[in-house]
């Protein structure tokens, strides 16, 4: 089933298609972008190397709308996801899936839950990207709830709607928390694990984008992504190719 995430979801229609082709029907890759434009304030040492410019943005997502195995995500719920991500995104008929922090929540920085609800109602997915961004890796017990667990349902609660996905902040994760996720009955948590995603799999990985990437830089990445894993045979690597 096409998820709010999927570029394009529900375009390729007609005829059954070939198995191979069909394959490449699920975005093989997700790619995961935070702010858009000048950050402002830094949250943590190093986050400004993962913010983009808008032009940078808008260059990257001309090539993911039209590669039909990309899919898109933006983390950690900064205001750019309103005020140019979303314009951005419709124009272009494309979707996505928005990760804020939720204890940030209506902050000078991020978005409110008016922005969470605006952006649902613009046909996108809201998930839970943790209380307060400390990393998912190591924790135990109560806190582990409280970060992991808690915002969920307090995600739930303030969209009045089931909360399906999540995302590791920082891309850290352990047994643990999937293991706490899982019996939440979270539907996908992602990463950032820089790997394809396996039809179907319950850890979806993701490609962060850098402020120097390009669409040329991000596409070698996920090439070079298939190459020591050996997942895919060759006529497959070629299918892929065609997929960016
Ligand atoms: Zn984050």
């Amino acid at each position: 089933m096409p998820h709010a995430g999927d570029v394009r979801a529900g375009a390729r229609s007609g005829p059954v298609d070939p198995p191979s082709v069909r394959a490449v029907a699920a975005p093989l890759f997700t790619v995961c972008f935070h702010g858009v434009g000048v950050p402002t304030h830094e949250r943590e040492p190093g986050e400004a190397g993962y913010w983009v410019s808008r032009d940078r943005f808008l260059e990257l997502l001309d090539w993911a709308v039209a590669a039909p195995g990309v899919a898109l995500s933006f983390d950690d719920g900064n205001t750019s996801d309103l005020d140019v991500v979303a314009p951005a995104l419709l124009e272009r008929g494309a979707r996505a899936t928005f990760f804020p922090v939720v204890g940030r929540l209506g902050d000078a920085w991020s978005l409110s839950a008016q922005g969470l609800e605006e952006l649902l109602e613009a046909g996108m997915d809201v998930g839970t990207h943790g209380l307060t961004h400390r990393p998912w890796a190591g924790l135990r017990g109560a806190l582990a709830r409280e970060e992991v667990l808690a915002p969920r349902r307090a995600l739930e609660d303030l969209l009045g709607r089931r909360v399906d996905r999540a995302a590791a902040p920082l891309g850290r994760y352990d047994r643990h928390t999937l293991a706490l996720l899982r019996s939440d009955g979270c539907a996908e948590v992602n990463v950032s694990d820089q790997r394809p995603a396996r039809p179907g799999a319950w850890v979806r990985p993701r490609f962060s984008v850098r402020a120097d990437d390009t669409a040329a830089s991000l596409r070698a990445r996920m090439l070079a992504s298939l190459a020591p894993a050996r997942r895919v045979r060759n006529g497959a690597v070629s299918l892929v190719k065609r997929a960016l």
